[in-house]
């Protein structure tokens, strides 16, 4: 393939020898859950975020289930999500017994609206959870205003954002709790599953710690019912090796999407835009055509990667079929994006040469 939609092997090359270290230290001592490793990223990620906690987790589904599982969100609440996002934003809401509500994005970048929360707010209403989708950050003054005027908690899900900055704050410091994955693909990725909270709550952060380990931070004392899921010795050892290159990794982002935006201007389609005041990291380059299936039949004909986030809004897919007779509300932007929008390959290593390829594809299709 000539541009892969996304090289992971390539991609943690760059980072070989501090990888191969960390990993030779989790050997070598011989402690391989909840150790040194995971007690020293944790540290030096909520550094980076600008928290006062980071709780490492298994992935980023347990991060978010286990933040409202921590605030007592249950059975008979509500939790504002958007329409369009990857599922595990509403299996999180659903994992505790919640009920997710949808609330469509604006048009221009695909995140949240901060104008149609309130409309969707109902007494049981109990948290929002933004999603900094593709690593842009959301517009969080606007969310955060609705939020405080209703008492809801807002919990983002981070997991395409690591570094995104609104307002010059970080996204994981944006509400009262964040939750990351460090899936492989994402812009700071493990060798295998991981995820992490942040948070500056220190009850929360404290409620976490044991509901992560079996309800226990003294062994065999188990204060609740907690979950096994913790994120391990070896993960953490690889991700130490690559947070100190994410700023770098996410500018070489940047340069990527500028690429783009620069070679695709004159192209028939819509590229993404950024609201004022967000700072994204580009885990995903998303542009919307109608005439999809034309390019993508090109990009593949053309050997160039490509993917679609994603194919079926939540609401349609069939794990949220409803069995009770109601119907989902139209939610119309998110039926028409997902027909629409077309990921183009994006990580740090690429070169302008290979944004030309791909471009020069896309033009040759769309004028
Ligand atoms: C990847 C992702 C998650 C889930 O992370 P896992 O580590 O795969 O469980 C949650 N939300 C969004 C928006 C994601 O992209």
């Amino acid at each position: 393939m000539r541009v892969p939609f996304l090289d992971l092997k390539r991609l943690n090359a760059a980072h070989d020898a501090g990888i191969r270290a960390g990993i030779e230290r989790v050997l070598q001592s011989g402690w391989y859950v909840l150790g040194q490793e995971v007690a020293a990223f944790e540290q030096e990620f909520a550094a980076y975020c600008g928290t006062r906690h980071c709780i490492g987790v298994a992935d980023g589904l347990d991060a978010l289930t286990l933040i409202l599982r921590a605030y007592g969100i249950g059975p008979g609440d509500e939790v504002l999500v958007p329409s369009n996002t990857f599922i595990a934003t509403w299996l999180a809401v659903s994992a505790v017994g919640a009920t997710p509500v949808p609330v469509e994005p604006r048009a221009a970048t695909h995140n949240l609206d901060p104008d149609r929360l309130q409309a969707a707010i109902t007494p049981r209403t109990r948290a929002v959870m933004p999603v900094h989708l593709y690593g842009q950050p959301c517009e969080m003054d606007a969310i955060q205003a609705v939020a405080q005027a209703h008492g809801l908690k807002v919990i983002e899900d981070a997991a395409q954002a690591h570094g995104a900055r609104w307002r010059g704050r970080r996204a994981g410091a944006l509400g009262d709790a964040a939750g990351f994955s460090f899936y492989p693909g994402k812009n700071l990725g493990a060798l295998g599953d991981g995820g992490a909270i942040t948070t500056d709550d220190d009850e929360l952060a404290e409620r976490l710690r044991l509901l992560r380990n079996y309800g226990s931070t003294v062994k065999y004392r188990h204060e609740v019912q907690g979950v096994n899921s913790r994120l391990d010795e070896m993960q953490a050892a690889v991700l130490r090796a690559k947070l100190p290159a994410l700023d770098a990794d996410n500018a070489a982002r940047a340069q990527v999407a500028a690429w783009y935006d620069e070679l695709l201007g004159g192209a028939d389609l819509v590229r993404p835009a950024v609201a004022p005041g967000a700072d994204p990291v580009w885990h995903l380059y998303v542009v919307r055509t109608p005439r999809r299936a034309e390019v993508q039949a090109a990009l593949t004909a053309a050997g160039i990667g490509h993917l679609v986030h994603y194919p079926t809004a939540c609401h349609q897919q069939p794990a949220y079929a409803r069995s009770d007779g109601t119907v989902w509300p139209a939610l119309p932007i998110a039926e028409a994006f997902q027909h629409e929008v077309l990921s183009l390959p994006m990580a740090p290593y690429l070169s302008r040469g290979d944004v030309e390829q791909v471009a020069g594809v896309l033009r040759a299709v769309l004028g």
